[in-house]
């Protein structure tokens, strides 16, 4: 059984007139080849519009009514008809090739805004957000959009100028046959919408479906090494299975749903023709019409459903394309939380002294409190260490010095700044943060070095990783320093990634520092090189170290307890120990408090 909801949280609906709206300024900077395409589409109509024309003047003059025809006549419709269609190709090349191409650059700019946005958004989306599912509104979701830019102004013009001048010829042959024609469209209106709301609902379905699907394979395929250890395929499939069937549900009623929009449009022609046959057949019987107007009318008519055809054809296209518009308008409304104040200056470089005053925070997802009233002086070029048990909000605490989240109520200070009146790029430029899983994004060795400074220079790079206690192990790699990393490349080891990591931070070589558990995943001897190197940084830095071991942290110039009613303890190694409180019981790996 298909899920009756499916849940997305970007997920809104908006009107279509909001989603054009949303379109209309990617639209408007192609004005110039949107003119063009129009005015081609209108040229291609001609030869639709001339050859009833052509056809009735000959059956009409076979009839004996109007001119006698002869070959030069039959030569020059022939000539006229052929210079058409000669036009009409021209103009058909160019829409179909230039305003294709017009639609690609609309996705384009669409995927890039979209794009730009995302990384606008803060922890809280992404950590709400599965890649997968970002991954295809901003790919497959966009795709329509080209055939949508491209075709939606011309097939609606092409109708509008079709169906306006079948109107007007017809009347010319008969005004009660064109009426009784006509009667049948605004019929086939209301039932055209009506299953092409349904169509678009359906579509929109899928589209979160496959989200959801690309999601679990993804989080299958990233957790295989799980998955193996605990010989899970089983359970895996299932899962897999189950949206899979999902996915397999919601297109059957897509395709039902299509398949009730095709059969009432094929039903309509019908209806169309009958009513040529009736009304048309009995004029010319009643003598009102001649046999040429009849075969003009036919050809018109006919005309004019396909003209219909194509309009409603292009509904599915244009469901498509309104539906990946939508995906693109959910990411551009997501909020963006955390952004610079509107005269947000940068950060004026200091030593790096930080102070948190009366901060709380809330998570503001879930509202959940994490710290109260936290006041903290950290002076410049302090060693500052946060223990405490798992869950206490040393990484919170520590996530609000960059901006990661803001603080619910305080102030935070770096040397006299408050971070929320400075740009975040020159607040996140002063941190350095190394953590416990380090990324390696694809590229050499050398550019994720660089990864904070970009223009750095070979020596600058080298000199870093030398810091960082990285070269001699990046010159016994295969390239050195252009040895390939990251998803696709060569494996390092946690000890070797964490130690990139350091020389990134080297190279940035920020005031301040935030050690958040970076030795934590490391075996023994790795823990005690990268310690070696992360002394090196911290020198002469304000450093937060988290550390979960606490001989690390044992010389550093104060020691901060964290639990879960706030800072519990705070003093240097031997104070804490004098105390026979919760570190001394820590440090003695004596059983503990609840919160401990
Ligand atoms: P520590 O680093 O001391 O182990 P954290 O700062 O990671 O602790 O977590 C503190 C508390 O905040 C925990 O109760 C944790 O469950 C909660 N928490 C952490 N991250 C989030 C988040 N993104 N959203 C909601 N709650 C969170
Ligand atoms: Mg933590």
């Amino acid at each position: 059984m298909a899920k009756q909801n499916i849940k997305d949280p970007g997920a809104h609906h908006s009107s279509s007139g909001a989603l054009i709206r949303r379109f209309l300024p990617y639209l408007a900077k192609h004005k110039a080849v949107l003119f063009l395409d129009l005015f081609c589409a209108a040229l291609t109509t001609l030869c639709d519009i001339f050859l009833p024309k052509i056809m009735s003047t000959i059956t009409n003059s076979a009839m004996g009514v109007g001119i006698t025809l002869t070959t030069g006549i039959v030569l020059k419709l022939a000539g006229i008809y052929f210079v058409l269609r000669i036009i009409d190709g021209a103009a058909q090349y160019f829409m179909s090739g230039i305003g294709h191409i017009m639609g690609v650059h609309i996705e384009t700019d669409m995927r890039r805004d979209a794009f730009d946005h995302l990384l606008l958004l803060d922890h809280t989306y992404y950590n709400n957000t599965k890649v997968g599912t970002i991954m295809g509104r901003i790919t497959n979701d966009l795709f329509d959009v080209t055939e949508f830019a491209h075709h939606c102004p011309e097939e609606f013009f092409i109708a509008f100028i079709k169906i306006l001048a079948s109107f007007i010829i017809l009347c010319q042959a008969s005004i009660p046959l064109t009426l009784a024609v006509f009667a049948c469209v605004p019929l086939m209106g209301v039932v055209s919408v009506y299953l092409n709301g349904r169509l678009r609902a359906r579509f929109r379905q899928q589209r979160i479906q496959i989200g959801e699907l690309n999601a679990t394979i993804e989080d299958s395929l990233l957790g295989q090494g799980v998955v193996k250890a605990f010989a899970a395929e089983e359970q895996e499939r299932a899962k897999f299975e189950q949206g899979n069937k999902d996915f397999e549900h919601i297109k059957t009623l897509g395709y039902y749903a299509m398949a009730a929009f095709n059969t009432s449009t094929r039903l309509f022609d019908g209806l169309m023709y009958l009513v040529v046959i009736l009304a048309g057949g009995l004029s010319l019987v009643n003598g009102k019409i001649t046999a040429g107007d009849l075969v003009a009318y036919m050809l018109y008519v006919t005309t004019l459903i396909a003209t219909i055809r194509r309009i409603v054809e292009f509904a599915e296209q244009f469901q498509r394309g309104m539906t990946g518009i939508e995906r693109f308008a959910e990411i551009m409304d997501t909020p963006v939380p955390i952004h610079d104040a509107p005269d947000a200056r940068p950060l004026q470089p200091g030593p790096g002294a930080i102070r948190f005053d009366d901060v709380s925070f809330e998570y503001p997802d879930d509202h959940n409190k994490v710290l109260h009233h936290v006041s903290l002086d950290i002076k410049a070029g302090e060693r500052l260490a946060l223990v405490g048990p798992s869950g206490g909000g040393k990484t919170t605490l520590c996530n609000l010095i960059p901006r990661f989240y803001d603080v619910t109520s305080g102030h935070i200070y770096i040397d006299g700044q408050d971070i929320q009146q400075v740009t975040l790029k020159s607040l996140r430029e002063d941190i350095g943060i190394v953590q416990q899983d380090v990324y390696l994004f694809s590229g050499s060795v050398a550019d994720n070095i660089a990864y904070g400074k970009p223009d750095a220079t070979r020596e600058e790079i080298i000199e870093a990783a030398r810091l960082a206690g990285a070269e001699r192990f990046i010159m016994a790699l295969k390239d050195g320093f252009d040895t390939y990393v990251g998803e696709r490349g060569v494996k390092l080891s946690g000890g070797q990634k964490q130690r990139i990591a350091i020389a990134r931070v080297f190279l940035k070589n920020p005031p301040i520092l935030i050690l958040d558990e970076a030795t934590s995943a490391l075996d023994n001897e790795s823990e005690i090189l990268v310690g070696q190197s992360l002394e090196k940084l911290a020198h002469g830095r304000t450093t937060l170290t988290i550390a979960h071991r606490l001989t690390t942290i044992k010389n550093y110039d104060r020691i901060l307890v964290l639990g879960s009613e706030g800072i519990v303890e705070s003093g240097t190694h031997e104070e804490l120990l004098a105390k026979q409180g919760v570190y001394y019981r820590l440090w003695n790996q004596l059983p503990g408090e609840d919160t401990l």
